[in-house]
């Protein structure tokens, strides 16, 4: 590493949601970022007009921010190098495809996709690799003339040198290609937008990118982009292809492996920082097996060797387990922030600060996801409170009847504050009856709660209180008679 901050970039095309696997690329660029203390580039390329939208790229922002994944440049932030959106920059493209053009290293291609699309089949049906064999590489300038003049649209084509591309990918080391394997390549179309591998290496060039880190599936443009990086006479960045996520079956994660975007993951329950940390995690270990890890020692610990080697399977049960894991340990604060959608669709949005922290407090055990709140949100609503057939069953017998009537004989007469009434009545109801443990927890955890299971019985009588444990007794003993 040279001492100037790094600059890396994300580069996504807001054609859809954020991927997991993108996800997964932004991170490794934020945490390289973070831990080199260099820069973020968010990059906008939306030159597909067609199939690009402006919903999945605030979509894609807000899942960035979501994750705190934040960049230093790009829409929003603007910096030196912008505009940050592809789509801005197309007079950068033009002046470099004249450059081009002058140089004589890219020639105009007037060949139909129809034309194309037969040699393709044909180099197919031969066994062959399909490439565009050059049939407008030599035209002559009256040939060409004549084409323009009768209004044939022409495409740009870059003339590939022959000859081997080599380069040290940071993570996959040496890589090799054939210049004679890849065919003369598009860099501008015939209707004026630029071709991916043009657009990014001029924006790279020109955001003074140092390091681009992404999905090997781009390993093969890669080649591509440093033949024009040598056309245009641009000291290429260095490059880090890490491995893709995987689903069950080692392809890649693709949507008939269930969910795959943040914004479903997100709906789903899970906690931001439970993501990143699955996603540092996927296909390695933080050392030692470690698997969990708070964001500041992620990044302390970043290496891009260790981050990206290996293609690692996705595995839905071991993201809740992260997810579950994160859910004990956050503060009740920030745990109701991001739980504030699911409250909300419980119907439980009115509850008060203090009454909903210690419930999350008292039920944060029980849950994996976020977005299991509900119910345990109603074991502490009166106005919905009911014996499930379980807790009925436990409750049918006469010595139970007689154990609740006693704890409301001691509820009635005792003057302890909420939070100490487990303490102080339990020993005695114990002495009362002469039971202990299962035997009077079951029946008690059914008359309180309605249920024969869930979270610890002394939670619910600080939470619950004196007037709600009394009107459950109640309720429990009717119940029963
Ligand atoms: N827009 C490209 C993509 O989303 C960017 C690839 C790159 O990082 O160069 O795949």
């Amino acid at each position: 590493m040279t001492n100037a901050p790094p600059r890396v970039r994300f580069a996504p095309s807001p054609t859809g949601e954020l991927h997991v696997g993108n996800a997964r690329t932004a991170l490794f660029n934020w945490l390289f970022a973070k831990h080199y203390r260099g820069s973020l580039i968010l990059r906008i390329e939306d030159t597909d007009q067609v199939r690009t939208s402006k919903v999945f790229e605030e979509n894609l922002r807000q899942d960035l921010s979501w994750l705190g994944i934040e960049w230093d440049e790009g829409p929003g932030r603007e910096g030196s190098c912008g505009p940050y959106h592809q789509s801005e920059r197309f007079s950068l493209y033009r002046a470099h495809l004249e450059r081009l053009i002058a140089a004589d290293l890219v020639y105009p291609c007037y060949c139909t996709d129809e034309e194309l699309e037969a040699e393709r089949r044909s180099l197919l049906s031969r066994k062959l690799m399909p490439r565009y064999l050059g049939k407008c590489r030599n035209l002559t300038a009256e040939t060409r003339g004549r084409l323009a003049a009768a209004g044939r649209p022409a495409a740009y084509r870059f003339h590939v040198p022959p000859g081997t591309i080599t380069f040290s990918d940071l993570i996959r080391g040496p890589v090799r290609f054939e210049g004679s394997a890849l065919g003369d390549f598009i860099i501008v179309r015939s209707n004026g937008i630029p071709a991916y591998n043009f657009a990014v290496i001029i924006d790279d060039q020109l955001m003074k990118i140092t390091h681009v880190i992404r999905g090997e599936d781009h390993l093969s443009n890669t080649a591509l982009q440093l033949l024009l990086y040598r056309a245009l006479g641009f000291a290429p960045p260095q490059f880090a292809h890490h491995a893709l996520i995987l689903g069950w079956d080692r392809a890649k994660l693709s949507k008939r492996h269930g969910s795959t975007t943040v914004r479903e993951f997100r709906e789903q329950g899970i906690l931001p920082q439970a993501l990143i940390n699955y996603l540092a995690l996927l296909g390695a270990s933080f050392g030692e097996g470690k698997e969990i890890c708070g964001v500041d020692e992620i990044i302390e610990t970043f290496s891009l060797d260790r981050a990206g080697k290996s293609g690692a399977i996705f595995d839905k049960d071991k993201l809740l387990w992260i997810n579950s894991l994160y859910i004990r340990k956050e503060s009740p604060q920030t745990l109701a922030g991001h739980m504030q959608p699911f409250i909300k669709e419980a119907g439980y949005g009115h509850l008060d600060e203090t009454r909903l922290y210690r419930i999350l407090d008292a039920v944060r055990d029980n849950i994996a996801s976020l977005a299991e709140i509900g119910p345990y949100l109603r074991i502490f609503d009166d106005s919905v409170y009911e014996l499930s057939a379980g807790a009925r069953q436990l409750l049918a017998d006469d010595e139970t009847r007689e154990v609740l009537l006693i704890l409301l004989g001691l509820l009635n007469n005792t003057d302890a504050a909420d939070d100490e009434l487990y303490g102080t009545l339990m020993p005695l109801l114990s002495e009362k009856t002469g039971l202990r443990g299962k035997e009077l927890f079951m029946p008690l955890r059914a008359a309180i709660t309605g249920k024969t299971k869930g979270p610890e019985l002394d939670r619910f009588f600080s939470i619950l209180g004196k007037s709600s444990l009394r009107y459950r007794l109640h309720k429990a003993i009717a119940a029963t008679t």
